[in-house]
């Protein structure tokens, strides 16, 4: 990792764990997912409007934790909202592979979600990368299987 690297790193991690985009709850049907990471006591509460389609019409989330596990929140919130569902389904694999795996050159689509990259060398720290991708993971899967996409927003986790 070089200099240039590190710094930029810093700075949007700092900068969206600070001020997380898209952070908050959606009015009306949506699904939502809560995630933990017991190990580091990162939260998320996710949720997600999807279109008849399964494309990403909105998410939303709120969430308490370190600040990886924030701005990669907020970060994937930015890059999901308005994607197809293949799109997404692309995103999150992309995403899933350059946290997790070794050698992998990370894809020009993640944007600044690159910057991530680096917690690959810290298996605590890809956990708390993950979190709200197994979070949006589990509601793309509630999404295509029934009766929750149709259901009010829970309010439990506000
Ligand atoms: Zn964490």
């Amino acid at each position: 990792m070089n200099a240039d690297f590190e710094e930029l790193y810093q700075q949007v991690i700092l900068d969206h764990s600070k001020r997380p985009r898209n952070f908050g709850t959606l009015e009306g049907p949506a699904v939502h997912v809560d995630g933990d990471n017991p190990s580091c006591g990162d939260e998320i509460h996710l949720h997600v409007r999807f279109g008849t389609e399964g494309q990403v019409e909105d998410l939303r989330f709120t969430g308490v934790g370190c600040a990886i596990s924030q701005a990669s929140a907020s970060l994937m919130t930015l890059k999901l909202k308005g994607k197809s569902k293949q799109e997404a389904r692309e995103l999150l694999e992309a995403f899933t592979d350059v946290v997790t795996l070794g050698e992998h050159e990370a894809p020009k689509m993640l944007g600044d979600l690159r910057l991530l990259s680096g917690v690959r060398k810290f298996p605590q720290r890809v956990k708390c990368a993950m979190l709200a991708w197994r979070a949006f993971e589990q509601a793309m899967q509630e999404a295509s299987t029934g009766p929750v996409s149709t259901e009010k927003s829970a309010p439990h986790c506000s």
